[in-house]
């Protein structure tokens, strides 16, 4: 807080001293400041025109839930439940956690809403905060941000196919060129079993020099040792037996039916036959996209997802085919590299401030964007010459001059701020000049950034 110079300084003083407050925010997480916030504004746009473009609906929900949802619906054998979540009692002694991940949260409100009566498929997208105990790292936090996408009560690879386009079309909208989509099939219930059996086979004599996880895994979930991201075991997932050998006719009819309705799209993807998720609910088809990008550093992935067939019946529903995914917009931004400036169309330089406020309120219903001068001290306007490097400093296309004459006669005068002409023209011409103007390219790379 700032003393004024008026006598008031005493009253405003702040009573705890600055300096007793620690003003970066917690380990991993940050602030997102105005010149980052228009980018997120932007992909959250693209997300809500993309998604209700294929009828997508958005869901909102709490962003803490009780933590059985999470043990039961993320899984107890997984990182995220084991070692990453915020869980806290409340003052009534409830268990709750802050949501690391969405799809729980959008079974849970699917089910509690009723959303399983609507006529299937029932499709959703949702975007928001998640919360997650990790080691920090470029495109890894704590508090990060999710879009994420699900459809219930479809099972043929038809939908599959649907989810992932539009996760490849999202991207592509924002901006992101060079994506790597990779596909695989983990099976179902029936013939995953086989398949865990073999892999277990292939990898007990390795065990010894498997990390601490990998050997904890085997026992109680072998599909996720594929995922380890330690370098030195990689060597031993090379040559593993992998699920699409061991696909039971059913699987197999819909990982061929996947990757031809995406062949037909002309989708370029690959097969990464280690690719996995290792959970029981999860079935069949699981992807990812990814980037070589240098911007990630090793944080390589920025989609995940895959179909989840058993889930709802884990958190109580009626079994219900469901496939969707998530991706991190931490990685995305990095992965854009690029900020969204926003000017605006108009800078009012007035002689009278009551004035200038009364015109930009105008304005502003007509839909034109428009500032006007604040001087920082004072309450006197400050000389137009000084208001016009202002009107410079913001970037804004026109200056509106409302000088003494101008006000005189009703008149605006309206200076083009690239060409430097300028017109008078009677207030209610100037209001339908601006008005017809295009609004201002906020992406253009030509426009003059404002001066900080
Ligand atoms: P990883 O193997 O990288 O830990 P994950 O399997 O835990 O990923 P998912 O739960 O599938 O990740 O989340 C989907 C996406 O969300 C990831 O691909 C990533 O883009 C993003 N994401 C996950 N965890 C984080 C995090 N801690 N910080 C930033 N983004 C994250
Ligand atoms: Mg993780």
């Amino acid at each position: 807080m700032t003393s004024q110079p008026d006598g008031n300084s005493a009253q405003l003083k702040p009573t705890i001293s600055a300096e007793k407050i620690s003003l970066t925010p917690p380990k991993g997480t940050y602030d997102l400041l105005p010149g980052e916030t228009e980018l997120w504004q932007e992909l959250e746009d693209c997300a809500r025109r993309v998604f209700s473009s294929g009828g997508y609906r958005e869901i909102r929900l709490p962003i803490f839930e009780h933590t059985e949802l999470f043990k039961r619906g993320v899984g107890e054998t997984t990182d995220i439940v084991n070692k990453e979540m915020y869980s806290f009692s409340d003052k009534s002694d409830r268990s709750l956690t802050l949501r690391p991940e969405g799809t729980a949260g959008v079974v849970r409100a699917y089910l509690n809403g009723g959303l399983h009566r609507w006529s299937p498929p029932v499709k959703l997208w949702y975007a928001g905060p998640m919360f997650r105990y990790e080691s920090i790292k470029t495109g890894r936090q704590r508090q990060f941000h999710q879009i994420g996408l699900e459809a219930f009560g479809s099972a043929g690879p038809l939908i599959d196919a649907e989810v992932i386009l539009l996760a490849v079309q999202f991207l592509e909208s924002a901006g992101v060129t060079n994506l790597d989509l990779q596909i695989n099939s983990i099976g179902c219930a029936d013939c995953r079993p086989a398949y865990r059996q073999e892999l277990k086979a292939h990898l007990e004599p390795h065990l010894p020099n498997l990390c601490a996880d990998c050997r904890q895994r085997f026992e109680r979930n072998p599909l996720r040792m594929l995922d380890c991201k330690i370098a030195a075991d990689q060597a031993y997932y090379q040559a593993v037996p992998v699920s699409i050998d061991y696909l039971c006719p059913v699987c197999q009819s819909h990982w061929h039916g996947l990757k031809s309705i995406l062949s037909a799209q002309g989708t370029k993807f690959k097969v990464n036959p280690r690719l996995v998720r290792g959970l029981d609910y999860y079935s069949r088809t699981v992807f990812e996209v990814v980037t070589s990008s240098p911007k990630l550093g090793v944080e390589s992935t920025i989609c995940a997802g895959g179909r989840y067939d058993g889930l709802l019946e884990v958190l109580g529903g009626k079994q219900t085919p469901a496939v969707g995914w998530a991706l991190g917009v931490e990685r995305l931004v990095l992965l854009l590299d690029r900020t969204v400036i926003r000017l605006p169309l108009v800078f009012i330089v007035s002689s009278n401030q009551i004035e200038a406020l009364k015109l930009a309120v105008e304005l502003r219903k007509a839909g034109i964007s428009c500032e006007l001068d604040f001087p920082a001290t004072g309450s006197e306007p400050r000389k137009l010459t000084k208001q016009l490097e202002q009107a410079n400093k913001s970037g804004a296309l026109w200056a509106v001059i409302q000088g003494d004459e101008e006000l005189a006669a009703d008149e605006l005068t309206l200076k083009d701020m690239r060409s430097r002409e300028q017109k008078r023209l009677s207030r209610q011409q100037s209001l339908q000049f601006l008005t017809a103007l295009e609004p201002p390219n906020n992406c253009d790379e030509q426009r003059e950034k404002p001066v900080k």
